[in-house]
């Protein structure tokens, strides 16, 4: 029989949920609001009757466990949402409890970055690496670290905040309150500040022509370069470069296999790669040049996968049956 297990992304806008078989394929899909500022009562209700729809989608199947990817910061071993900053009223929310007294099955929880990078690591394009980071680059820039075959969590379940390390002594001020994070200069919400900055509404440029005049996104800027514009591709080759420079940080602290890129300026990987790659063998050290960055493949649905995963990959639950709560035992169980 096929396991299958039930995995929900729980964001601050949007609740998801699928059914993941073995194979890491997405068996059903639904998604719903997230009812973020009703507090956590309304939001688990959501998952419940998320959960009975999805079901009722393959009657056959019957999930072995939850796994559940939601925002940071959480503690994965003892299934507590700590305080994230977009579901209000969440302080201190032991999530993996109360799911498993609703459905009476194991539950999971992880850090929705961690979730994708274990997504990209067992079903994606991290498949057989020993070692990789997983570096999402869209509004923001987080990820997670693969070291030596399991999610590297440090002290809390913190670790791998790669969005917040500082790489530059000068940037605008990231919205953690510190200066020249790289997120704050590489994200695309930066790509984009930067294009909106160097270009004027009727001005007659192709990033305004796609912007309908409007602020610049850091699609546009892709989607300019793709079509040949100049100051698009001098903005793509800036970005590259700032990449460049965070991953050759990443290459230096973890010596992964491999990176792993996601996020909405992923789609751009086509044109950021030699510039990425040239600044990588332009900083790194010898050792670490060779080391290729390559682009997810999962793309949304990395953290539905890789939250299902935590529950089928999960050694302890290969019976039903024996599976222990996290919580009430005061057992640690592993969260892989
Ligand atoms: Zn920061």
């Amino acid at each position: 029989m096929t396991r299958v297990a039930l995995a929900f992304d729980l964001g601050g806008t949007e609740l998801r949920a699928a059914l993941v078989n073995s194979e890491g394929k997405i068996l059903a899909f639904k998604s719903v609001l997230t009812l973020a500022k009703d507090g956590p009562d309304a939001v688990i209700d959501q998952i419940d009757a998320l959960a009975g729809k999805i079901s009722a989608n393959v009657p056959h199947a019957v999930p072995i466990g939850i796994g559940m990817g939601a925002p940071g910061p959480l503690d994965p071993v003892a299934g507590i949402v700590i305080a994230p900053p977009t579901l209000s009223g969440w302080q201190d929310v032991p999530l993996a409890g109360i799911l498993e007294d609703r459905f009476n099955l194991p539950v999971r929880l992880e850090n929705d970055a961690n979730a994708a990078a274990l997504g990209e690591w067992r079903f994606g394009a991290g498949r057989g690496a020993t070692s990789l980071v997983f570096v999402t680059v869209s509004t923001g820039i987080g990820g997670g670290v693969i070291a030596d075959g399991r999610i590297l969590h440090g002290r809390r379940g913190l670790a791998g905040e790669i969005g917040h390390m500082a790489i530059t002594s000068e940037s605008e001020r990231c919205f953690c309150g510190a200066v020249g994070c790289f997120e704050a200069v590489a994200s695309g919400t930066a790509l984009g500040r930067r294009a909106t900055t160097l270009t004027k509404p009727g001005d007659g440029s192709a990033l305004r022509a796609l912007s309908d005049d409007g602020e610049v996104t850091g699609r546009h800027v892709v989607e300019a370069a793709r079509g040949g514009d100049e100051l698009a591709l001098m903005l793509i080759n800036r970005e590259a470069r700032w990449l460049g420079i965070g991953f050759t940080n990443l290459l230096h602290l973890y010596s992964p296999d491999m990176i792993v890129m996601g996020g909405g300026i992923s789609h751009g990987y086509d044109l950021l790669r030699k510039p990425i790659e040239a600044t990588i063998h332009e900083r790194a050290m010898p050792a670490y040049r060779d080391v290729p960055v390559v682009p997810a493949q999962l793309g949304r649905h990395a953290g539905l996968i890789g939250a299902a995963s935590l529950i089928l990959c999960d050694q302890s639950l290969s019976e039903t049956e024996s599976w222990q709560p996290i919580t009430s035992a005061g057992a640690v169980g592993s969260a892989e």
